[in-house]
């Protein structure tokens, strides 16, 4: 099927991510995060591509994200940490989902649908040391771990990890950090003492930002998100040789010119100074491409950066050529690994005032992801 544009990913730059991540953890296993669609990147080649790359284990957000990842034939381990009420657990267990718990009503729901389907739910235990999202509080950390062990015994569960998550491990030197890691090690040593630890038990911690640039979080599993993708955790610190994995293309549709004076797009927010040559590019804020792009962000055009001109629509957006040819047709690159002179995700990411998170996870369904270097297994 025709479609006026592709988000191409590079299976082969995220199993060079994953292995350099590997490489960089300490001996530490790695559960690739392939939530939100494995950050945009297209959920079953992307989690193979990782675990290819070394991976031994995959983390999602939702169990949906999982039972898709089992659907699509992945046989890791997988996570899922993120679970609310109505979560289907049945299904989870039934699939061999691990699942998280940060409070003792969860754990209880959790044995519930353990003993309704006859298996023992594999769980890991949320202890929030200081990013007050997730995570049980210090005060509520020794009943949880009580209650596993109570659910232990009945054999309805089974404790795999003890974890938390950092909330700046992306900013070097900020206190929270170590105060984190201490009120970790607190946490590990409850556990620990209750009969909760032990080396069956899995302690992690470290999201990308917190692999490279903090050894003493590794533990004895790390979870890259962003840097599996090739998109640095911490970009004022330099891409630590990964490659980004996605290019954003489409092909130009109608090329004209236009009179000096020629009000372009919605609101007329830009107007051609000159007689000059306008393309239109078929991406819109329906694909991600936001709309306070307008006027902020640069493609590359017939050899050449070009900055949007006029308002992003729905559907599409323009941009101004001069007297530059441009073909119908023509690929347009709106962000790529930066080797062609495209701007790369991270330009975007400045452009906007976001993060590259934030760009790659909100190209549309309505783009194709395309891959290229497939294993050859
Ligand atoms: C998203 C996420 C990660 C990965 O984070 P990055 O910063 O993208 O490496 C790790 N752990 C949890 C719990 C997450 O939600």
């Amino acid at each position: 099927m025709h479609t006026p544009a592709q988000a191409r990913v590079d299976l082969a730059a995220i199993r060079h991510n994953v292995a350099l991540l590997k490489e960089r953890a300490s001996g530490a296993e790695l559960m690739g995060a392939v939530k939100a669609d494995a950050y945009g990147h297209g959920l079953v080649p992307s989690a193979e591509a990782v675990l290819e790359g070394g991976a031994s284990r995959l983390g999602t957000a939702f169990v949906s994200e999982a039972l898709a990842l089992r659907e699509g034939g992945v046989t890791a381990p997988i996570l899922a940490w993120l679970i609310t009420p109505g979560e289907p657990l049945d299904e989870a267990l039934r699939h061999d989902i691990e699942v998280s718990a940060s409070e003792v009503r969860l754990l209880d729901g959790i044995a519930e649908a353990a003993r309704r389907t006859g298996r023992t739910a594999k769980v890991h235990l949320e202890a929030d040391t200081g990013m007050s999202r997730g995570g049980a509080p210090p005060a509520a950390w020794p009943e949880l771990v009580a209650r596993a062990l109570e659910l232990r015994a009945e054999e309805a569960v089974e404790i795999v990890g003890l974890w938390s998550h950092f909330a700046c491990a992306d900013i070097p030197g900020h206190p929270s950090i170590a105060q984190q890691l201490e009120a970790f090690e607190t946490a590990l040593k409850t556990a620990e003492q209750a009969g909760a630890a032990g080396s069956q038990v899995i302690r992690h911690i470290a999201n990308s930002a917190a692999i490279v640039t903090l050894p003493a979080a590794h533990y004895d599993l790390v979870r890259p998100g962003i840097a599996m993708y090739g998109l640095s955790p911490i970009p004022e610190l330099g891409d630590f040789g990964l490659r980004q994995a996605m290019t954003l293309v489409a092909q130009a549709g109608l090329v004209k010119r236009v009179p000096e004076g020629s009000g372009v797009s919605y609101a007329h927010l830009f107007v051609t100074e000159r007689e000059t040559t306008l393309g239109l590019v078929p991406l819109g804020y329906a694909d991600g491409i936001l709309r306070h792009a307008t006027g902020r962000a640069e493609v590359l055009a017939g050899g050449r950066r070009r900055l949007i001109a006029g308002r992003v629509c729905m559907d599409q957006f323009m941009i101004d050529m001069g007297d530059d040819p441009l073909s119908a047709g023509e690929e347009v690159v709106l962000f790529g690994p930066g080797d062609g002179g495209e701007p790369t995700a991270q330009e975007w990411a400045d452009n906007l005032g976001t993060i590259t998170h934030e760009i790659v996870t909100r190209i549309g369904a309505r783009v194709p992801r395309v891959y290229e270097h497939r294993s050859s297994k």
